[in-house]
């Protein structure tokens, strides 16, 4: 069983259609593919009828913005009701939040000498229903200032044109995918921001306070020695490992489907939980 639990659609920042995800997912072997697009689930019905099709199996997940301490942090939801009033009307927020950003990220990329409107960004994202700043990078690249998403970000979008935006707490947006009746797992806890809040004991207190089911350990931010620290870190606090390809399409380099896997183990695990989490949110509702 190859089992790939995060990636994206071009519903957000990803640059495949949802049926073309599924497409590749087949093509490269996977029997199991979770979307999680950020901050939207417009891509999961069009997703699970290509995974009809294809005979492979689709997770419906969704990586929530969030934050910690100031730092951004990114949590995977699976299986949360998708009717979940409470759940849609903190990812409208947030999606507020992202497009309110791009003209503030316009009028600073203007200021530094490279003239950008909103509508170049919305011709770059197209089918996008949550607006990033992959979409900013885009629009740069085809106004030939930068090469590719990368030299945008590391030169402009987290340097001199970085504009904040609301994301919601951490342990708000774990109860929030609870009450949803969805299982929630950190996503790559240790890569880039997330490090340096996020520390052992942290992530400990977290697993005891929220009920937090996992940790997205095998992951392309992580090296060989934190996916080492990580594993035991999970294993000690009874939190399931998860791995995936965070695949984006053409918009991220080195995050081929099926790169990093999710045990057949863990995966069994994650569902029981998200079954648990389900059952839970009917009882509350009868
Ligand atoms: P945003 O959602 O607008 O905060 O932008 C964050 C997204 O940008 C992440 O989900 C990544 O997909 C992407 N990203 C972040 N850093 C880079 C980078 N250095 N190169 C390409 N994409 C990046
Ligand atoms: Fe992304
Ligand atoms: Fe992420
Ligand atoms: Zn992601």
């Amino acid at each position: 069983m190859r089992i790939d639990l995060h990636t994206h659609s071009n519903i957000s920042d990803g640059t495949d259609s949802p049926q073309d995800l599924v497409v590749a997912a087949a093509a490269a072997g996977l029997d199991v593919i979770g979307l999680a697009d950020h901050d939207t689930f417009d891509g999961i019905d069009a997703a699970q009828r290509q995974a009809e099709i294809e005979g492979i199996e689709l997770v419906a997940g969704i990586e929530i913005s969030a934050q910690y301490q100031g730092a951004s942090v990114h949590m995977l939801g699976y299986g949360c009701a998708r009717d979940d009033a409470e759940l849609l009307a903190e990812l409208a927020r947030i999606r507020e939040a992202r497009d309110n950003r791009v003209p503030r990220i316009c009028e600073k990329l203007t200021d530094l000498g490279l003239p950008l409107a909103v509508s170049q960004v919305q011709a770059q994202a197209r089918n996008a229903t949550s607006l990033g700043r992959p979409h900013v990078a885009d629009a740069m690249i085809a106004a030939g200032y930068v090469a590719d998403r990368q030299e945008a970000f590391d030169r402009y979008l987290q340097g001199p044109a970085r504009v904040r935006r609301y994301q919601v707490e951490l342990a708000a947006g774990i109860e929030l995918v609870h009450q949803a009746g969805g299982a929630a797992v950190i996503a790559h806890p240790w890569g880039r921001s997330a490090r340096e809040v996020l520390s052992a004991a942290t992530l400990a207190a977290l697993a005891a306070e929220t009920g937090l089911e996992g940790i997205e350990v095998e992951h392309q931010d992580h090296d060989e020695p934190t996916r080492k620290q990580l594993r035991l870190l999970a294993s000690e606090l009874g939190l399931i490992a998860t791995g995936a390809s965070d695949y984006h399409g053409r918009g991220k380099k080195d995050h081929e489907l099926g790169c990093n896997l999710t045990s057949p183990l863990a995966y069994r695990q994650l569902r029981d939980r998200m079954t648990a989490r389900a059952e839970a949110r009917t009882a509350r509702q009868r």
